[in-house]
């Protein structure tokens, strides 16, 4: 049914990959009805971040994104870390210092 549509299944997203397996991917066929379809679409209905992005030399979701959770630690030294999104203003509940915001996963 992928192929019908110009999506072929590909353990490695390129062209020769194995088309079964466990862990799949596709890559679009050259002509094929889903890179035909997809440049036909008006561009004010693409989404980018689908598997047609790379027709466009868009970028997708698998790219590295920007953080969005950030550690924070207790500046009074209460050896206590919270996460949380970037900007926060966090009040330690012991000793009333606020928390820091520290670069770590
Ligand atoms: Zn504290």
């Amino acid at each position: 049914m992928m192929c019908d549509v110009g999506l072929i299944p590909s353990d490695t997203g390129e062209e020769g990959g194995k088309q079964t397996g466990q862990r799949m991917t596709h890559y679009i066929e050259k002509g094929g009805r889903f890179e035909t379809a997809f440049k036909a679409m008006p561009e004010t209905i693409r989404l980018p971040w689908t598997s047609g992005g790379a027709l466009l030399g868009i970028k997708g979701p698998k790219e590295p994104k920007a953080k969005n959770k950030i550690k924070y630690t207790c500046a009074g030294g209460c050896d206590v870390n919270v996460w949380g999104k970037p900007g926060l203003r966090i009040a330690c509940g012991e000793c009333e210092e606020l928390f820091e915001e520290i670069e770590a996963d």
